[in-house]
């Protein structure tokens, strides 16, 4: 289905070899702030300074959005010029998986009016972004494996310990310092704003998330799309009980992150707890039915043996459909990725990974186009275990779960037996 969308894209593209091969729609319609403060086109696009498009602390989204930088990313969209920063998007197309890009195409595509009025600079005079992703801070109240303390401010102490980070550094790194002006900026974009996407940090323990649905609400505008990644650890916020806003608005898509069950998932994710995951999942399931949710696991080394039994498990006690399980491959760190592993262990995943894909197609299917995305995420997963591994990275793999089974006093064999075996860990 997505195949069409982006066939009918082409078509309307300006028919140029190659263009639609790169081009993009976030920039017509899409505005990032990362976790540094600095504008980039998306949450995929490096972070640094020296290839953003500004920084939110010394500039407005007005003048960034119409900005040089911002302007000619765009020129260099329209016209088919590949561009270093998005270079994640291409690899990834290259080797057959499903690309942000690709998928921001097809779903902003009634956008694509803004690329033809686009100046010769540029430039899209009259406009503003309608899809907003800012990411506030770090903060964050899980310090997950495969996170660290740039995403989370939980993982502090722990940083430092490890040596990553120097004790007299913050715990919480702020990217907004004038808040007050953004939230104004903010307010006056609202008529035009579509989707709002919250990730981490933590959205849910966030004060600016909050403030932000106060703020929608109070202006009557329910209808942006909210869309989150969130750990799905806790619905109350200082007194407030988030599903008692959510029921104000439309649309709400929750793609909690969650890598394995029970207490899998919570040496994975530190602090959560399962059973009050599964406690929040079933109250959404009561008082939210209109909210999409989405199993989002991260599937890594550690989880991947048992990703098909939780996708299984939730999809028969009918907490989600078999389509609303959708995994993503970690890429780094390295040693922490599937892709590392030797050819032993991957022949014996692939097994389990070819029944699982048995079982799916024996399921009913209630959301075609959802379940088509989950399909192209799993045969990521078998592209990955018929590829080489690195023998290497076994060495880095042990250091890492080791010293942080020291720290935390847990003990990663235990609750992942299959990990001693030789050829992974
Ligand atoms: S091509 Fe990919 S990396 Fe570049 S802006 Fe689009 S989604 Fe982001």
């Amino acid at each position: 289905m997505m195949i069409n969308w982006i066939k009918r894209l082409i078509g309307l593209e300006n028919k140029r070899k190659g263009t639609a091969d790169v081009f993009c729609m976030m920039p017509w319609v899409h505005f990032h702030v990362t976790q540094l403060g600095t504008v980039t086109p998306c949450c995929q696009a490096p972070w640094q300074e020296e290839t953003a498009f500004g920084n939110i602390n010394r500039e407005n989204i007005a003048q960034i959005w119409n900005g040089k930088k911002m302007a000619a990313f765009r020129k260099n969209m329209k016209n088919g010029v590949p561009d270093k920063r998005c270079e994640g998007c291409y690899e990834k197309e290259k080797q057959g998986f499903t690309s942000l890009r690709q998928i921001t195409n097809k779903n902003y595509f009634h956008h694509y009016d803004r690329v033809n009025q686009t100046l010769k600079d540029g430039q899209i005079p009259g406009t503003t972004p309608v899809y907003f992703d800012i990411r506030f801070s770090n903060v964050c109240n899980l310090r997950c494996r495969i996170c660290g303390p740039w995403s989370s401010s939980s993982w502090h102490n722990d940083a430092v310990a490890l040596g990553m980070k120097s004790e007299n550094a913050p715990a919480i790194t702020v990217s907004v310092h004038n808040t007050e002006r953004l939230f104004s900026e903010l307010e006056g974009m609202m008529p035009d704003m579509e989707e709002f996407y919250f990730a981490g940090g933590e959205p849910l323990v966030t004060e600016e998330h909050y403030r932000l649905l106060d703020m929608l609400i109070k202006h009557g505008k329910t209808d942006v799309k909210l869309t989150y990644n969130t750990n799905f650890s806790s619905f109350e916020y200082k007194g407030v009980n988030v599903l008692e806003l959510w029921k104000k608005f439309r649309q709400v898509n929750i793609a909690a992150s969650l890598d394995a069950e029970g207490m899998r998932g919570e040496l994975l994710r530190k602090n959560l707890d399962w059973t009050r995951v599964e406690d929040n999942r079933l109250k959404l399931l009561k008082e939210l039915p209109h909210a999409e949710f989405t199993v989002s696991p991260t599937l890594n080394v550690y989880n991947l043996l048992h990703l098909p039994d939780f996708h299984r498990n939730w999809t028969q006690r009918g907490l989600i459909g078999v389509e609303d399980f959708i995994p993503t491959l970690l890429i780094k760190p390295n040693e922490l990725a599937v892709s590392a592993l030797t050819y032993t262990v991957k022949k014996q995943a692939l097994g389990l990974y070819k029944k699982h894909l048995e079982w799916i197609a024996q399921q009913t299917v209630t959301k075609p186009e959802k379940y088509e995305h989950m399909i192209s995420q799993f045969k990521n997963v078998m592209i990955v275990l018929n590829a080489k591994g690195d023998k290497n990275i076994k060495t880095r793999l042990k250091q890492h779960v080791n010293s942080l089974d020291s720290l935390r006093n847990e003990n990663t064999l235990k609750v992942f037996p299959e990990l001693g075996n030789r050829e992974m860990l």
